[in-house]
């Protein structure tokens, strides 16, 4: 019997989830639950020739809807001599409790949850998704990939913030940095695309979606990042403000009589592109806007890419310069305009744009976007988080079974 890893991403109202075949890293298959934990949940399993949708769950809690899930593939796995035999699941916060990927027994699970208070809307349903799959699958092991683990190797001076040092120390007020599996992925396989190793390689790596953050890779680890405690810090966002004075807070909150709660949430979820741009929060729609002369959409774009432009430079200070610079995410992967910008304006550190190539480079394709004589080398590498969920699932929970046989 072939062995499949189930990966899964729960966030409070939704269960993403996907199996991969370990061995050749192919997705066998995915779906997704939605408005789990109303009346209104339903579940959509993407079977590869007819997919199926299920709307009479009896239990639309993270618990029913993960059985219900399970259920429907118990046929489908029986055809195809399939058994799972790891779930990974995406954790969003680790703080400063975990440095990689871990089997979640129960110490491990406790950690998740001392570190809920930095992160109260994701980690709380990702422990009610590990809960219900320890659950539905009590023999199997289970493994958490945490978005901030790959930035735990940076320094103090990347991660302090200028604050009461009791903020940090009794608090954990420091930065933490986020998208750590994209940044780990793209950087290794730019590396392996250009035939050099990481070591060789001072690279930024950027993932553009709609959330957006940067990391500094020196020797192939994260030196630095462009988000902080939350991921509301740095660049530019879909929807969120990114850098901004904090005086600003304080200022809203007099003038408007807002309270710090709506305030954040319209810098999470009023603010970005959207905000600019009072039209979108998706960059396929600005450009198309910019093309028919919309001014509002226009500014939107100039501020993203110029913010992203002074973020990569600023970077450069932690690695001592840049030679590589690595497009990923919805953004990096598929927009010609916005790497063309980014790349125009950080010339100077010796970036020329290979115009012909950067058109090319779209859906799915990786490769330089600069020339061969640049003197620092730009490309675009398609992210693949769920991958390196189900490969660190499939590496950790083999570990325990030969462990366990020996
Ligand atoms: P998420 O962060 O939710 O995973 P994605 O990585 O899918 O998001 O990125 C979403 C962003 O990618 C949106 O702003 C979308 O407009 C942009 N995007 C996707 N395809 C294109 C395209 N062909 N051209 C420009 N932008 C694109």
């Amino acid at each position: 019997m072939a062995s499949a890893v189930l990966v899964l991403n729960c966030g409070s109202s939704s269960v993403k989830f996907a199996l991969y075949d370990p061995e050749s890293r192919d997705r066998l298959l995915n779906g997704l639950a939605e408005r789990v934990g109303t009346p209104g949940a339903a579940i959509t399993i993407k079977f590869p020739n007819a997919p199926l949708t299920i709307s009479d769950l009896d239990q639309t809690d993270h618990h029913g809807v993960l059985a219900r899930i399970l259920d429907e593939l118990e046929d489908w796995r029986a055809e195809h001599d399939l058994t799972i035999t790891a779930v990974g699941h995406r954790l969003v916060h680790g703080g400063e409790e975990f440095a990689s990927s871990v089997l979640l027994d129960d110490e491990a699970m406790a950690a998740v949850e001392r570190c809920s208070p930095l992160a109260p809307l994701h980690n709380p349903a990702n422990i009610a998704g590990v809960e219900a799959a320890r659950a539905a699958l009590p023999d199997i092991p289970q493994v958490g990939v945490f978005d901030t683990a790959f930035h735990q190797t940076m320094p103090p001076v990347a991660y302090r913030y200028a604050v009461p040092t009791e903020w940090y120390a009794d608090l954990g007020v420091r930065r933490y940095g986020f998208h750590g599996t994209s940044h780990r992925y793209v950087s290794s396989a730019a590396a392996e695309l250009l035939g050099r190793p990481l070591s060789e390689l001072r690279m930024v790596t950027a993932h553009l979606g709609n959330g957006s953050s940067l990391a500094a890779i020196r020797d192939g680890v994260s030196v630095d990042t462009s988000m902080g405690l939350t991921p509301l810090e740095g660049l530019v966002m879909g929807t969120r403000s990114g850098d901004l004075d904090p005086g600003i807070l304080g200022y809203i909150a007099d003038r408007t009589g807002a309270t710090l709660a709506e305030i954040t949430n319209d810098l999470n979820k009023r603010s970005g592109l959207l905000g600019l741009s009072g039209l979108s929060n998706d960059m396929r729609e600005l450009i198309a806007a910019v093309e028919t002369g919309n001014e509002q959409a226009a500014l939107a774009l100039d501020v993203f890419c110029t913010r992203l432009a002074k973020y990569i430079a600023a970077l450069a200070v932690p690695l001592g310069g840049i030679d590589t610079l690595v497009f990923t995410g919805g953004i990096g992967e598929n927009s010609q305009p916005v790497r063309a910008r980014v790349l125009e304006q950080l010339a100077f550190l010796g970036f020329e744009l290979d115009h012909d190539a950067n058109e090319r480079t779209v859906r799915g394709l990786s490769g330089p976007i600069t020339t061969a004589d640049s003197r620092a080398i730009a490309l675009v590498v398609p992210t693949d988080e769920e991958l390196v969920i189900a490969r660190d699932a499939h590496r950790l929970a083999s570990t325990t079974t030969s462990l366990l046989e020996s």
